[in-house]
């Protein structure tokens, strides 16, 4: 059985530590984290999260859009664990849209973002994966990416302007 874990939260020390690589996909451990960690985003209605955000210091999320009242605006999609992600390439092109985290309830903010990606990563079998993201999946991504070298959304806005309570945002997306 899947287990709901413990989200650490803005000030744990675990959220600003660089994770390591994963180095035995099939080691068990690393597939019941992979398990916990979407059945924890999917409790807490995120569309994504990092293992650092349980306390694993392991190169590892999970993207797992879907609509909710957090995100109204998310595509749907599967579930998909990301392990050793990496950005091969990036458009010039950036976008500033808003992101909020399962570690830092409460707050939003407008974030720039590359609008495009090209990525790689090991998919939960072991199979190395390349991909082009783009818009709301390509935000999610460098998002977790962050997670990852112990940054967060917070530390990348431009102006505390771009900083919002969640009150705030839901009155701001309720009319888009
Ligand atoms: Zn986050």
């Amino acid at each position: 059985m899947s287990e709901i874990l413990d989200i650490a939260r803005l000030g744990h020390s675990v959220l600003r530590q660089p994770a390591e690589a994963v180095q035995n996909i099939n080691n068990p451990r690393i597939q019941t984290l992979i398990d916990n960690l979407i059945v924890t985003a999917a409790e807490a209605r995120g569309v994504g999260i990092a293992a650092p955000q349980v306390a694993c210091t392991s190169r590892l999320f999970v993207i797992a859009s879907r609509p909710s009242e957090r995100y109204p605006h998310a595509p749907s999609m599967q579930p998909t664990a990301m392990l050793n992600p990496r950005i091969l390439a990036r458009s010039e092109a950036m976008e500033k849209d808003w992101e909020g985290c399962l570690s830092v309830p409460g707050v939003r903010g407008l974030v720039p973002r590359s609008r495009e990606i090209e990525v790689e990563y090991c998919d939960r079998h072991g199979n190395l994966q390349k991909d082009i993201l783009t818009g709301f999946i390509a935000r999610i991504f460098q998002h977790e990416l962050d997670h990852l070298d112990g940054i967060l959304f917070i530390d990348r806005l431009e102006s505390s302007e771009d900083r919002f309570t969640e009150t705030e945002y839901q009155k701001i997306i309720i009319d888009c």
